[in-house]
């Protein structure tokens, strides 16, 4: 084993040899290993001293780090002559700059390591006797191995250093001292003054190479944790990055195919309101399906709309909701009451169904169908049953439907589809089981759009209504829960079998004192209510109510009537509004005043006698009336006009009048060919409403018969009844409301056709006491009792 110093073989001849004696220039910030360049910058006065001795003679000088780091950023204010490490460097000054600030650039180029034995003096700066030290080393295999990995390991810091530039590795490659490559090596590492110390004051190579390494293990242990904060910090900002950007792409292709947020907004709210529906299985499939299907469909697409309509419906639906039943039976016969002036036999039966439905929950029972003329209490007794029951009201108006998809709802295929009626009906009732009245059942219609009766039939049947289906849904809604009620204004023209589901509860008309009762209890109240008026404000004399019954409302209900008192409570109000201090008396002449000249002249029958004019009675979907028939003959040739839009069964029940006249002219005293020689007009006034109907066959013969013979008819006597060829009288319909009708009008004494006797039954009895009836089976029996005998065979 050989030992030798790299100084036995000096690499750079142009390096001095270093005295005994020396400049000291302390070094706060670092060590200066031999070979190293350094630049420094110096601006303490002292040591510009050293430097500016040192270079008027052999520029050398001694450089020995501090033990404290110099805190000051003013060096002249650094000690002058700090504690020192022991071992330094032996160093030529290669430049010197004066800057123009008074401070001072140098160039340092380290040559050897010293050792600092004495100091010899301190001012104006130190100089002490310092000892050159050769490095110690031994070469070995081993050695040689730690080297390499030495060499290798801190080529391996450059690449992975930011700050070291890769020039690096070309010096410590043609450095050709191991000492000097290992000094270089410690400088270029993220050593700390002590540290790079350490190796500097180790001579003996071996040594300093061993804690080279450890020092390389520690850095690159530094840079690889480093590099792997740096990678993670790098993967998790590419992450983001590429989420960014992936999003913009996706936003971008989204608008490019038309869709967009809103859309995602748009399904999201749907998704949440499927979940909240509480849909039946059968139900939330199809919802999700479609829901689905709409994730797919672009926005602009008309189809988009569709879907979400559609859906849009299924959400809204009570599928599950109820509203929980009160039913208390003698609570309802108490709400009813309330409610609704007499109508005892109604009421009654009424509660005997809810009784009913009460203790059999799943009733299959018939439907309730109120049947009456307008403004009798169809309605407003619907209302009080869902009042009784805690259920909730709707009502839905059939007048007109002639269309099975109003009912049942369009097939999705329709642009613009929609559920039918029922189901928006129980859309808008938020709850499965509502009372829903279907009124005027008896004029839906059918043609070629198909035929609402059969849907609603299907609607009604308890047997089937548990899985109706809406076209427009396509799922079955279990109905069985509603409570259904219709109204219809003649039992006639309801389909035979739709009125075979149904239980006919019917409403007459009300009589004078039963309006003015209604009036006083119900009608009046409700009406200063509306209008924001105390009971005490406006006081109604029960003269004025029935002024306003007589002379201004002609009808079978009370809806006239109330929109009527409306009127005096309104203009009532604007008095009280405008200073008029209350109450407000209101008797025949106010009503006069404001609601204007009598409507309707009120006894017809008081009017005088006349020839070819009789009274009849007709019906009408509104209530009875009693109508003029006029009859007149004038020369001519055996015409018989008819006037008064009068229908095909009523001009053939005139044309049937015509010949029994004509079969009846000797024993009515004609001339046997007076049909030749006149002209006969019969006219029904009041032309804009459409007349039909056999049952004024009676009257119409009665006065052609009038106005053939000169005998005046009664214009206290009203009739009905159709007539066969041979002056037989025949039954007709609507018998109670023809007879409340002429009751209304003052007629007193009423013909009807015997068969129609038993329908006297439904008559109030006020009304029956204060009418003479005549029942008949044969014309000359109406003739007889209608026509007076004066004016008879005139000619
Ligand atoms: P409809 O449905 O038969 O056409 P409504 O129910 O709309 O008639 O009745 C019209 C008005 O008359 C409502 O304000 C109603 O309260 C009132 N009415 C009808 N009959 C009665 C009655 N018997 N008692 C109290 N008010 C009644």
């Amino acid at each position: 084993m050989k030992l030798f110093s790299d100084f036995d073989k000096p690499e750079s001849p142009s390096l001095p040899k270093l005295p005994k004696k020396m400049r000291i220039l302390p070094y706060p910030d670092g060590v200066l290993f031999p070979s190293m360049l350094l630049p420094m910058e110096i601006t303490a006065e002292h040591q510009k001293k050293v430097v500016e001795d040192a270079v008027s003679s052999d520029r050398i000088i001694a450089v020995f780090a501090t033990k404290q780091e110099s805190k000051n950023k003013d060096k002249n204010k650094d000690e002058k002559n700090p504690e020192l490490y022991k071992i330094g460097s032996g160093a030529m000054i290669l430049r010197m700059l004066r800057i123009p600030d008074g401070s001072m650039q140098v160039m340092l180029q380290g040559i050897q390591r010293v050792k600092l034995n004495k100091i010899l003096q301190t001012e104006p700066y130190m100089i002490a006797d310092v000892e050159p030290l050769k490095d110690k080393f031994e070469h070995s295999i081993e050695f040689e191995g730690m080297m390499r990995t030495a060499v290798n390991q801190f080529y391996e810091i450059i690449k992975q250093a930011p700050n070291l530039p890769p020039e690096i590795a070309t010096i410590v490659n043609n450095l050709s001292f191991t000492g000097q490559q290992i000094d270089f090596i410690a400088s270029n590492l993220k050593l700390k003054k002590e540290e790079q110390q350490q190796i500097l004051e180790l001579i003996d190579i071996h040594e300093r190479l061993k804690l080279l390494l450890t020092f390389i293990e520690r850095e690159l242990e530094i840079l690889k944790i480093g590099t792997k904060i740096h990678e993670d910090v790098q993967q998790t900002v590419n992450k983001a990055q590429r989420e960014a950007y992936l999003r913009q792409q996706l936003e971008s292709i989204k608008k490019e195919l038309g869709e967009s947020d809103e859309q995602t907004a748009a399904l999201n709210e749907l998704q949440q309101k499927i979940e909240k529906a509480n849909l039946p299985e059968e139900v939330r499939k199809v919802a999700d399906r479609e829901l689905k299907r709409m994730a797919q469909i672009p926005p602009m697409s008309p189809e988009y709309n569709v879907s979400r309509t559609y859906l849009d419906w299924i959400v809204s639906l009570p599928w599950d909701i109820s509203t929980e039943d009160r039913l208390e039976v003698d609570q309802a016969q108490q709400v009813l009451d309330e409610d609704h002036h007499d109508l005892e036999k109604l009421k009654e039966r009424i509660v005997d169904y809810l009784a009913v439905r009460k203790l059999k929950q799943d009733m299959k029972g018939p439907i309730l169908c109120f049947v009456g003329p307008p403004g009798t209490g169809k309605t407003s007794l619907g209302k009080s049953i869902a009042r009784a029951l805690g259920r909730t009201f709707m009502r839905l108006s059939l007048g007109g439907v002639r269309d099975e998809a109003e009912i049942r709802g369009h097939r999705r295929t329709y642009i613009g589809a929609l559920p039918g009626r029922i189901i928006q009906s129980l859309q808008r009732a938020s709850s499965n089981n509502p009372v829903i009245m279907l009124d005027e059942i008896d004029k839906v219609g059918t043609d070629y759009r198909g035929d609402p009766s059969s849907a609603l039939l299907e609607v009604l049947d308890p047997e089937q209504n548990n899985s109706f289906v809406d076209h427009y849904l396509d799922l079955p809604f279990d109905l069985s829960k509603v409570f259904f009620i219709t109204t219809a204004n003649i039992v006639d023209t309801i389909p035979p079998p739709l009125l075979d589901r149904m239980e006919v509860l019917e409403l007459s008309g009300y009589t004078e004192p039963d309006k003015l009762e209604i009036s006083k209890r119900y009608l009046v109240p409700k009406q200063l209510k509306e209008h924001a008026l105390k009971e005490t404000d406006v006081i109604f004399d029960d003269s004025a109510i029935v002024e306003v019954i007589r002379s201004y409302t002609r009808e079978a209900g009370v809806r006239n009537l109330e929109r009527n008192l409306a009127t005096l409570c309104r203009k009532s109000t604007r008095q009280i509004v405008t200073g008029t201090k209350p109450p407000i008396k209101i008797t025949g002449k106010e009503v006069r005043d404001i609601l204007g000249p009598e409507r309707y002249l009120h006894d017809a029958a008081e009017e005088k006698d006349e020839v070819g004019v009789v009274v009849g009675m007709a019906w009408t979907p509104v209530g009875g009336d009693i109508l003029f028939v006029e009859a007149t003959v004038v020369e001519g040739n055996g015409h018989l006009r008819l006037t008064g839009r009068l229908g095909d069964v009523m001009k053939e029940s005139a044309e049937a009048a015509m010949t029994y006249v004509r079969s009846r002219s000797k024993k009515l005293g004609l001339p046997d060919n007076f049909h030749r020689k006149k002209d006969v007009h019969v006219h029904i006034p009041e032309g804009a409403i459409p007349k039909d109907g056999p049952s004024a066959g009676v009257t119409m013969t009665t006065a052609l018969v009038s106005a053939l013979t000169k005998r005046p008819a009664r214009r206290d006597i009203a009739m009905t009844g159709e007539i066969t060829l041979r002056g037989k009288v025949l039954a007709v319909g609507g018998i109670r409301d023809k007879v409340l009708a002429a009751h209304r009008a003052g007629i007193k004494t009423i013909i009807l056709p015997k068969e129609n006797q038993r329908n006297l039954e439904d008559i109030p009895e006020h009304v029956k006491n204060e009418l003479q009836f005549f029942f008949v089976e044969h014309l000359d029996e109406v003739l007889d009792k209608a026509l007076k005998l004066e004016g008879l065979n005139d000619e």
